[in-house]
């Protein structure tokens, strides 16, 4: 079975069954999570994952999803646009018993029989992916920065007002 449109809730163990792939493009604002932290949600998440059986007739859901997002780069405050990759390899479990069964390595997660909501799974495995603290490879600002000193403390007001200054600034602002 294919699916090239996401239904809002799908049964993934009949979809396993079937061995459905679903090949798809979701526009970045339905992923109301992972879009509060972005600059726009413009854009959209292509999702290429497979539900099939393994030999063993556990339900796996197995693929990619990717986008690009824009972040505000945690140094010099500018946007900046993010390639978000996510490899999906997820057995699907009736019980969270179940996982016994499953090797140490293989990641899991518990769901129904139906009213599955797949964005939001793949919502997860994406949030996963999207560094908390997003900056430049070669951020502009980097000079200003001292060399790694990791104080967890109150920030050094005097020594970096910008800083200071520029957190204040919601992301979210308007230009
Ligand atoms: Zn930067």
């Amino acid at each position: 079975m294919s699916v090239i449109s996401l239904p809002a809730a799908i049964e993934p163990f009949k979809w396993a069954d079937r061995a459905t792939h679903v090949v798809v493009d979701v526009p970045l604002a339905k992923f109301s999570r992972l879009a509060a932290d972005l600059v726009h949600a413009n854009g959209s998440i292509h999702l290429d994952v497979r539900f099939e059986r393994d030999a063993q007739r556990v339900a796996f859901l197995r693929g990619e999803a990717s986008t690009a997002v824009t972040l505000i780069c945690q140094r010099c405050l500018e946007p900046m646009e993010l390639p978000v990759h996510a490899s999906i390899n997820l057995a699907l479990l009736h019980k969270e018993e179940h996982s016994e069964r499953l090797p140490d390595d293989v990641d899991y997660i518990v769901v129904p029989d139906q009213d599955v909501v797949l964005a939001e799974i793949i919502e997860d495995e994406l949030l996963l992916n999207v560094p908390f603290t997003p900056m430049h490879d070669d951020c502009e600002s980097l000079a200003f920065e001292q060399p790694e000193e990791e104080t967890t403390i109150a920030p050094p007001v005097k020594e970096n007002p910008f800083q200071v200054l520029a957190a204040l600034k919601k992301p979210s602002a308007k230009e």
